[in-house]
């Protein structure tokens, strides 16, 4: 048996309360869509563990990666040695990725990869001779991590700045931006970033933002005439722009990379979560020959940074039998079908009492109620339906793996609608 009796009294669980534990539910194997609990029932994950997990659980062709790759070397430092699984992974990430991008750092987290990339940005301007650009512009409602670096770009409120105040370096917040996805993108709707950019280019680095989709700081799509539009003020006022597609890579907006959606390329972009199909920690942070080469061209002559497990062996090699899987697959259509399956069976929600909208992209569905849901009563009924969600505030939403069946994703979203009509 699981001693949840010791986990409840020692072990910190994400964003939880040691002196009034949330419930957590004891997990002892996952296949395929589900993960089973102890007792032995299956749960749909319609989180894909954080968003991470592409092709399901335990899937014999990143098993067989990783299997072939601990038998040939499971670990080895990257300071002076390379490895195949690396430099194919960073091929493959060069080639897929937008042209310009061309220079790839591997590093262990999404957060990292963040801090990777503010210090990439930091280092590029002070071999510019303009060190005094080292501020950074994030949008409100954004998330780029925990880590203090990240977590001064995420949105002040939510992330709670004022606890960490004295430590946290201050950035500049524009609004969220507007016009959702589909809707055009008036000079209006980009003044506020357009004014902090105009009155603060001298000292500012970069522009950090999630493309398309703001994730864990509200889910919502919004218009890629607004990202062409950050991207033109980026380059008139000579300020970097960092995309941060920890949550949109690979696939899940229905575009491979979400900045396709309006055809740019940012200086900087941050890569995590799916990179290994949910299976081991790795993220990494792409750059242009201009940043790298500014970098390079310093005063440290080097990039300031290199994790103790920088480019796994083992991660590596299961990340490029993730991009394999994903690329021989028709993960277009399958994007699609979801996005269609999910519009039109959650549509009913729409008019149900409590419910302020109902929105989809790619492979994502999110139910936003006009109060903050009860998790632990909307978790119990989801799961008494076999269903795994993680809510958050006034957010029900999913993001599947891509290789749901119709059928399953039928029983999740007839567990969101029931038990959200019921609350
Ligand atoms: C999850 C996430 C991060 C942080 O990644 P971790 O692996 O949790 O450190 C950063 N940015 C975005 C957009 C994310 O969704």
């Amino acid at each position: 048996m699981i001693d949840l009796e010791f986990d409840k009294q020692h072990i910190w669980h994400p964003y939880s309360s040691l002196i009034n534990p949330p419930p957590v539910y004891p997990i002892a194997r996952a296949e395929g869509v589900r993960i089973y609990l102890e007792d032995g029932r299956g749960l749909i994950d319609g989180m894909s563990s954080w968003w991470s997990t592409l092709h399901g659980y335990n899937v014999p062709e990143l098993n067989a990666a990783m299997q072939n790759q601990m038998e040939k070397m499971s670990h080895v430092m990257f300071g002076g040695l390379t490895h195949e699984p690396a430099i194919e992974l960073c091929k493959k990430l060069v080639a897929l990725t937008p042209e310009p991008l061309q220079k790839v750092f591997l590093s262990d987290s999404g957060s990292v990869s963040v801090e990777v990339a503010i210090k990439m940005a930091l280092q590029y301007w002070h071999s510019q001779g303009k060190p005094e650009k080292s501020k950074l512009l994030a949008l409100r409602n954004g998330y780029h991590g925990d880590t203090f670096g990240a977590m001064a770009t995420c949105d002040p409120v939510t992330g709670m700045h004022h606890l960490f105040a004295k430590m946290l370096p201050q950035h500049l917040f524009a609004p969220a931006p507007t016009p959702k996805f589909g809707e055009p993108c008036a000079d209006s709707d980009t003044a506020g970033i357009q004014q902090l950019i105009e009155q603060n280019h001298e000292s500012l680095a970069a522009v950090i933002l999630e493309p398309i989709v703001q994730g864990a700081g509200g889910m919502r799509f919004y218009s890629p005439e607004y990202l062409q539009r950050v991207r033109a003020l980026c380059d008139q006022y000579d300020v970097l722009l960092i995309a941060d597609e920890i949550a949109t890579g690979f696939g899940r907006t229905g575009k491979l990379f979400a900045c396709e959606h309006a055809e740019i390329s940012p200086d900087i972009l941050t890569l995590g979560k799916t990179l290994t199909g949910g299976v081991l920690t790795l993220a990494a942070t792409l750059c242009t020959d201009k940043v790298a080469n500014g970098i390079c061209t310093g005063e440290a002559g080097v990039f300031m940074h290199g994790p103790t497990f920088m480019g796994n062996p083992m991660a590596c090699a299961v990340a490029n039998a993730n991009i394999d899987l994903l690329l021989k697959s028709d993960w277009k259509l399958r994007i699609s079908d979801i996005e269609q399956q999910l519009q039109n069976e959650l549509a009913p929600l729409k008019n149900a009492p409590g419910v302020a909208d109902v929105r989809t992209l790619g492979a994502i569905g999110v139910v936003e109620m006009q109060q903050p849901v009860d998790n632990k009563t909307l978790q119990e009924s989801l799961i008494e339906q076999g269903v795994w969600l993680r809510p958050f505030g006034k957010l029900v939403y999913t993001m599947p793996p891509y290789v749901i069946s119709p059928e399953e994703l039928t029983q999740l979203t007839g567990a969101m609608n029931r038990s959200l009509s019921t609350l």
